[in-house]
């Protein structure tokens, strides 16, 4: 699955390069954060390590490794794809199974907290996209189901 959504050859230049160790915010103040090591087990085929580890769950997606990085490669992509290969795999803290559900159910992450928002003299809330993503979400289940029916016949 990780040969699907990662570019090995560029991951293995990352491998080498590791400069990022020293701009990633995470790398600079989280204990063990490390996407060096984390890579290096995708390319040495010891990814499965990684599965249940706090550390790919840290990473801020703050881009910044992203945006400095020659290659426009590296730590980022590889720390998103293990999330990805953890969840489908069924191993996930269990805040992202929630903040999932809520968002399946309602198109939100979170609730705005309106008394905060009003005692920092912050303005409402813009209303949420909620009504038209869960007309979007019946559509694209209604579409699947036809394509299974499709298939049956
Ligand atoms: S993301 Fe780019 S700059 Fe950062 S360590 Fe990897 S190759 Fe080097
Ligand atoms: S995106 Fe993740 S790995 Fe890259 S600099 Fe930010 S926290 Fe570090």
């Amino acid at each position: 699955m990780l040969e699907t959504h990662l570019d090995f050859n560029l991951l293995s230049k990352c491998s080498n390069c590791g400069a990022c160790y020293d701009i990633c915010p995470m790398c600079l103040n989280a204990d063990g954060y490390d996407p060096r090591a984390v890579i290096k087990d995708i390319l040495e085929g010891r990814a499965e390590r990684w599965l249940s580890s706090e550390s790919i769950w840290q990473c801020l997606e703050c881009h910044y490794c992203l945006e400095m990085c020659y290659q426009h490669y590296g730590f980022e992509n590889a720390m998103t794809a293990m999330r990805l290969y953890a969840t489908k795999k069924g191993v996930y803290p269990q805040q992202v199974k929630r903040g999932w559900d809520m968002f399946v159910k309602t198109g939100k992450l979170g609730e705005p907290n309106v008394h905060a928002r009003k005692r920092l003299g912050l303005p409402e809330p813009k209303k949420s996209g909620k009504d038209e993503f869960l007309k979007l979400l019946a559509l694209y289940r209604e579409a699947k189901c036809g394509e299974h029916e499709e298939e049956r016949t």
